[in-house]
């Protein structure tokens, strides 16, 4: 019943502090998107999105620190 309140308390995201956006180059044609975020996801995430410029997926990987600020990666959705 509580365990939403704990989650927050371990993890402030949500109340302004966290990156709900970021800037990422291409790994295949090199452009600049920004991409949203979505903190509520949880502080380690990896999913799939599709260059904005030339619609090659990418996997990519997002963990927050502890101050809410998010590391962004992106590479070639080539592998498995
Ligand atoms: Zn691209």
């Amino acid at each position: 019943m509580a365990d939403e309140d704990f989650l927050d308390e371990e993890f402030p995201l949500g109340d302004g502090t966290a990156d709900m956006a970021a800037e990422v180059h291409c790994p295949y044609c090199g452009e600049v998107n920004e991409i949203g975020l979505d903190p509520g996801s949880g502080a380690s995430q990896d999913y799939v999105e599709d260059c904005q410029v030339c619609c090659r997926p990418w996997r990519v990987l997002v963990t927050y620190g502890p101050d809410g600020a998010a590391d962004v990666l992106v590479e070639p959705e080539e592998l498995t």
